[in-house]
């Protein structure tokens, strides 16, 4: 069994866990990349997550070095701040590319929103759902121009389950306003955990990503 883990590291010094990924899409790592995170494993610790990323513990006095590091290789560093993390399929390596526009905005509006607990938001290119975005906090599923979303999974736990749909062929021009006003009303609710507040909300969630 692993000798440094994240939890050992910590009680013995000041690490931080970051999350990081190949890239937002492209799930292929380069030799430079596996250099870099071999070279943080022997400093730190580098493990695979069960949310398709690495978590690099690293000492808090590297941070910014490390993070120079790794993004000098273009490896994506999810900041540590809570916030909206989107997590996209592999768009089947670049074959299936019609999502692709409409993902690139979604990241730029919506990808590291600030928000009271981190929300994760799965992205799949096409029905097959891959990457289980479906037991993401919130998973927008492409389709024709159109997402369904579901909402409210339970990640872990014996009481795991996947999220409901929320919304069904949402044209993908209003897919932004969507997700936007959904976080907002989950950041401006008093519930903490996501799934309870989309538990608790579900009606009236429902009733305006129809549009009524
Ligand atoms: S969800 Fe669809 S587009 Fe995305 S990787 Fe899976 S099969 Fe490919």
């Amino acid at each position: 069994m692993p000798t440094k883990t994240f939890a050992k590291l910590k009680a013995s010094g000041r690490f931080i866990a970051l999350t990081v990924r190949p890239g937002i899409i492209n799930k292929h790592l380069t030799s430079a990349q596996l250099n870099v995170l071999a070279r943080l494993a022997d400093e730190g610790a580098v493990k695979y997550s069960a949310g398709h990323s690495f978590i690099v513990s690293v000492h808090d006095e590297m941070l910014d070095e490390v993070m120079q590091i790794l993004t000098d290789v273009e490896l994506y560093v999810v900041p540590p701040t809570p916030s909206a993390i989107m997590k996209c399929c592999d768009f089947c390596d670049g074959d299936e590319l019609a999502a692709l526009p409409i993902a690139k905005e979604l990241l730029r509006e919506i990808e590291q929103m600030p928000l009271k607990k981190r929300v994760r938001i799965g992205f799949n290119a096409c029905t097959l759902a891959c990457y289980n975005a479906v037991q993401d906090d919130l998973a927008l599923i492409y389709h024709n121009g159109g997402f369904d979303i579901y909402g409210g999974a339970v990640p872990m736990g014996r009481r795991a389950s996947s999220g409901e749909l929320l919304a069904k062929n949402i044209p993908e021009q209003y897919i932004i306003e969507c997700v936007k006003k959904l976080l907002v009303h989950y950041n401006t609710s008093n519930v903490e955990k996501f799934f309870r507040f989309i538990k608790k909300e579900k009606e009236s969630i429902q009733q305006y990503l129809k549009g009524d």
